[in-house]
Parts: structure tokens; sequence; C-alpha cells
């Protein structure tokens, strides 16, 4: 894996995307790496083959395209290992297997990306390990929680759909304490915006299918790692034959030369869309951390650099019966905005947001919560397709 060149790592966000990760001299001075498409690697020697002492062995074992890759997200993260996955759901599920044994007790935010609670409460539940949610403002509280079994607590700020904030070093300090692993989907804020390693977390997790692919056509996870907790995460991954496709990895690259400028984009429309629905009559509230309004604010404004164009809104509405009624007739009236899942592509995207899994930081009760992913179209377009959804309800 080439390491991160010492004038590079002084350099600021911008020059380091442009030039993480490969090193044009090492591959005949060509700007980008190679997309190597390997099974087979061969040996010169049986000798070198029983040693299986060279750089590459088999292709599920790493290329040089898929290390130019985990070299840049290395780089971004200040990770001591990366493994690439085939999407930000495995990016969750295969850490949670490297640190969890029958028997242990893992705590989970409620306000997790809903598939991972889903993969708890089911193979986790069939595997033995004992699933604990808890509320993502408890900070430094979840002492009370931890048990001489608990071996793994997992993050995730801002939260899916309800953007919740939670005190990362606060709960990564009481964590170590009682010697639990401390995993963060960082998604949201891409190592750009916050860098999870530096504020105690163990273990970063990202669905690279987001900000970093940045265009709709690539499911992709990446799990990071420190040095305490590489080896582990790296032998599993090896065990359950898990590695990422050599075009995928080539794009996740490509996709991370120009994540910084599309950032600051979305940042910038997303704020500007989140303060005029802030101001609008039919709207209840705003759920964006950048908003000095929103309860996690401060967290955000202490930890975090930027945010990313994702948030959510609840459509004022007073009657429960008619929630999703409401809603539909919103969404269904909107043009430029597409309905559909995931997020951190170009476009913008809407979706009803559906919180009945959560436990303890339940669905809205003054309205439907819609989420927004404002994508990098113009702003004014963007609050004139919102405005078809407004007068639809109207
Ligand atoms: C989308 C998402 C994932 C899963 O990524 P996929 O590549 O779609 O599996 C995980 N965590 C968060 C926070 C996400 O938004």
């Amino acid at each position: 894996m080439s390491e991160e060149k010492t004038w590079l790592q002084e350099a600021g966000d911008n020059t380091r995307l442009c030039h993480l990760g490969h090193d044009p001299s090492e591959f005949y001075g060509f700007v980008n790496p190679p997309i190597v498409k390997a099974s087979t690697v061969l040996f010169p020697s049986a000798e070198a083959m029983a040693g299986r002492n060279q750089k590459y062995t088999y292709g599920t074992r790493g290329t040089p395209t898929t290390d130019a890759l985990e070299a840049a997200i290395n780089a971004l993260e200040g990770s001591a290992g990366t493994i690439i996955l085939p999407s930000g759901l495995a990016a969750i599920s295969v850490p949670f297997l490297a640190y969890l044994a029958p028997g242990d007790h893992a705590l989970v935010v409620d306000s997790v990306y809903s598939p991972c609670r889903h993969f708890c409460n089911t193979m986790l539940k069939r595997l033995g390990v004992e699933t604990e949610y808890y509320d993502p403002e408890i900070g430094a509280d979840i002492e009370k929680l931890m048990r001489p079994n608990t071996r793994l607590v997992h993050l995730e700020a801002p939260a899916s759909n309800t953007m919740e904030m939670q005190d990362v070093r606060a709960i990564s300090e009481v964590a170590h304490r009682h010697g639990a692993v401390v995993t963060m989907d960082n998604t949201w804020s891409t190592p750009l915006y916050f860098r999870p390693l530096d504020f105690g977390v163990d273990v970063s997790i990202h669905a690279a299918t987001k900000y970093p692919a940045g265009h709709s056509d690539i499911l992709m996870g990446t799990v990071s790692a420190n040095a305490e907790h590489w080896p582990q995460l790296k032998e599993t991954n090896g065990t359950m034959g898990l590695c990422g496709s050599a075009e995928d990895s080539y794009q996740v690259l490509r996709g991370l030369r120009t994540m910084s400028v599309r950032l600051a984009h979305h940042d910038k429309s997303a704020r500007a869309v989140a303060q005029w629905l802030s101001e609008h009559k039919d709207v209840a509230r705003v759920l964006h951390p950048a908003l000095p309004s929103f309860p996690g604010h401060a967290i955000w404004k202490r930890d975090f650099k930027g945010a990313s164009g994702v948030f959510s809104f609840v459509l004022r509405e007073s009657d429960p019966t008619r929630f999703s009624q409401r809603a539909n007739t919103f969404l269904n009236a909107l043009k430029l905005f597409g309905l559909g899942y995931s997020w951190g592509g170009y476009e913008c995207l809407a979706v009803p947001v559906n919180l009945s899994d959560r436990t303890i930081r339940k669905a809205p009760t003054d309205g439907p919560l819609i989420r927004l992913q404002i994508g990098l179209e113009d702003v004014s377009d963007i609050i004139a397709d919102l405005e078809r959804g407004f007068a639809a309800i109207r």
C-alpha cells in the first residue's frame, strides 16, 4: 500500500483529494491507477509461492486498484488500514462480525441506519449477541448501560433521518474505559467534515455509495480501523472472502478527486433550502444540524467542519391519521426531486421517512417526516419544485 507522501500530508483538502492514493511514478507516469482485473497472480518460483512473499498473491487479497483506493481512504481517515466491501450495509455487518462473539452485548444508537438494526435484531441475535439501543443524546451517561460483556458501541451522527448529534468523544471515552470497541457510521460527513478516529472512535464506516461515488451508479462500503483494531478487521475480511471490484474501486477513487468541490456545493445549497423551509408556514420543523435552532447544533459546530446535502423536515399536520396522505400528496407533486432511496449523487431526492422500528427516538407527532437530498441543481429550481409540493397540499 503506497504511503501518503510527506508534502501531501500537510496540504489542504482539495490538494490531498487530487493526489491521494496513486503515485503516477509507480505505473509509467499515468495520472490514474490501472484497473487491474484479477483472480490469479503468478509467482516466479515454487519457493516464492510457498513463502507468499510478494506484494500481490490473489485477486481477493488486493490489487493495485484496490490498494490505491484503500491508501486514499487511510490518508483521509487517519487509519491504519481500510477494507473495501460491496455495499455500505456490508461495511456495518462485517466489522460487527469481526468484533462480536456469542454472549456479547452491543450498544447501538437508536437512530441508526435502519438496515443495521435489522442485522442486529436478526443475524446477531441468532449468533447469540444481545443488542441494546441507546438514546443518541446520551453522552457520557452511556456509562449506565455498560455491562461487563459490552464489547461494541456503535454510533452514527448525525442520525439517519432525524439528524440527532452525538457527543462522540464522551461516548468513546466511556466505552474504552469498559474495554469496548467503538464503531461509527460516518457516511453523512465523509472524512472531510468529520474524522471519527480523531475523536476516539476505533473503526470508521462509510457507504462509499454516497458522496465518494457521487453519481448514483456504484455500491461500495469502506471500513477503516486504527492500529489496535486493524488486524481483527483484516482477518475477518479475508476469512469471509469479501473484496471490492476493480472498476468500482477505480470509480470511487475518481469520485474522491471532486468530492470536496461537490460537498461544498451540496452544503451551501442544502443550508439555503433548509433556511427557506424553516421560514415556511407549512413546515413544523427543519432537522438540519447547521441551523442554530436545531437541538444538536452546538455539538455539530464544535466537532464538525461542514454539513452535507441531506436533512429532513416535518410537514405541518395536526391529525396523525392524515400524516401519510399529506406526505404522499406533497411528494407526488414534485418534478425535479426524484423519489428514491440512497443519496450522495448529483441529483435531488426525496423520501417519506418511516420510523416505526425506533424504540426510543420515535416518529414526530407534529407531522410526517420527509428526508431530502439536495443535489447539484440550482437552488432557485429546487425551491420552485418544493413550492409545487406545498401548493399541492394547500
Ligand atoms: C446508505 C447508507 C448505508 C448503506 O449503504 P449501501 O451502499 O446503500 O448499502 C449505510 N449507512 C448509512 C448512514 C447510509 O446512509
